[in-house]
């Protein structure tokens, strides 16, 4: 495709920061008002960040269940099916996994709860926490079987959308030329839904733009000052992450370069980092990784929404990290088979967290619960949360796109072409 002007990643870039300087002019150098509250930031900003994130999240569950009808159907065969999902999710747990021992690690080497001087607790608590009973794990299975799959897609609950949908591809495809009017059919949804959502991305500098601007300008970074040590060390564990495992990876299964998927997969991690949401960027997720990073669509279409849902990297780094902070503030020293309970139900906490803003921190209260520690503690952190949110985000979409990408080459259905060619995602195939 011919270029004309910026690409779409340079301009989603440049939404990125221009967001983040907007915001912080409006945070340190616009009084307070009614120009700059009501008018700018929650009247403007917030409109075009909601408009761009309303329209991918329309998309969301149409697209989930046609693509995996049409994935399942495609594949054919059951066997290769399960391969697949065996595959997928040895590698979706034993990543969390990784993620979680190497937060639990940092962070007891950085000690981030632990500040010359001492952290005052009454100073830092802002917010009551009100912390729902967590979900038992049986429960969390179990649900996967939806009673009725009309209302798992009002209410959004994906889990049961994908096995929903799984069973109508596989259906299909046992049914072959019998139902090939209905495969047809689910396979032009399919192309109509990706134009939809390459449409939709043309909107995505500017939604970043406003997305970015509206938090910064409320949120500042003045936040994260009394918590710096903690929020650093998310930071800085996501990144290693990020850079360390799922580079190293990469490199290991696939002998393809860390950079160039950086680098092709990033409007996709634009749009998690701005829109805080794994299972809202799943329509951008889905569309980056088959225009750039030459992945199956037969594959990623099931593994993406699955790993939207259940492979949370990010989310259990900042769980980690969490508990460690926790313990430290209020002087608790965890024992080693502490720390492996906390491994253990930080991976099914993060299974169990929703692709949504802000869950992550309240399952967080199983992982504590699970160690005898104050759950009030996740007040002290819920304040900057946003930001991490953001960044966790990120890694918990990169994490299914690395996964994605090896399985489709370990079963001859990667593009390397498409992988290496320029990058021409310009939203609009
Ligand atoms: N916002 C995260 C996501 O959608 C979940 C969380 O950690 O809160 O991936």
């Amino acid at each position: 495709m011919e270029k004309k002007g910026l690409g779409l990643t340079t301009k989603i870039l440049l939404g990125l920061f221009l967001g983040l300087l907007t915001g912080l002019i409006l945070y340190f150098f616009v009084p307070k008002g009614m120009i700059r509250d009501t008018i700018i930031v929650d009247g403007l900003l917030y409109f075009i960040g909601q408009v761009f994130l309303r329209a991918i999240k329309m998309l969301v569950v149409p697209l989930v269940f046609i693509s995996i009808v049409n994935g399942a159907s495609s594949i054919g065969d059951i066997k290769k099916l399960g391969r697949i999902g065996g595959r997928t999710v040895l590698f979706y747990i034993t990543t969390t996994a990784i993620a979680i021992s190497l937060a639990l690690f940092v962070a007891s080497i950085v000690n981030p709860g632990i500040t010359d001087g001492g952290l005052d607790l009454s100073r830092v608590v802002t917010q009551e926490v009100e912390i729902n009973e967590s979900v038992p794990i049986v429960d969390v299975f179990l649900d996967m079987v939806p009673t009725n799959p009309v209302s798992s897609m009002v209410n959004t609950n994906m889990l049961q959308i994908i096995v929903f949908a799984l069973l109508i591809g596989i259906g299909l495809s046992a049914l072959g030329e019998k139902a090939k009017n209905v495969s047809q059919l689910f396979s032009e949804l399919n192309e109509l839904m990706m134009k939809m959502v390459s449409f939709i991305m043309l909107l995505a500098p500017i939604g970043v733009f406003g997305l970015i601007a509206k938090t910064f300008a409320n949120e500042g970074l003045t936040a994260i000052v009394p918590l710096a040590k903690y929020f650093g060390t998310v930071v800085g564990v996501l990144l290693l992450h990020a850079v360390l495992t799922y580079g190293g990876i990469l490199k290991l299964f696939t002998g393809l370069s860390p950079v160039r998927f950086f680098k092709n997969f990033f409007p996709a991690i634009s749009v998690a980092f701005s829109t805080a949401t794994s299972s809202g960027s799943l329509p951008v997720t889905l569309d980056v990784s088959e225009e750039n990073l030459g992945v199956s669509k037969n594959i990623s279409s099931f593994t993406l929404p699955l790993g939207a849902t259940i492979n949370m990297d990010g989310t259990a780094i900042m769980q980690g990290v969490a508990t460690i902070f926790i313990a430290q503030v209020y002087d608790i020293d965890l024992t080693f088979a502490q720390i492996l309970t906390v491994i253990f139900t930080a991976t099914l906490a993060s299974i169990g967290t929703a692709g949504v803003p802000g869950v992550g921190l309240i399952m967080l209260s199983m992982v504590l619960q699970s160690v005898n520690i104050p759950v009030e503690g996740i007040g002290l952190i819920m304040g900057i949360d946003r930001l991490l949110d953001m960044t966790r985000t990120a890694v918990n979409i990169t994490g299914d796109a690395v996964c994605t990408l090896i399985v489709s080459k370990k079963e001859g259905e990667f593009d390397e072409t498409i992988f290496h060619g320029e990058n021409s995602y310009d939203g609009n195939k």
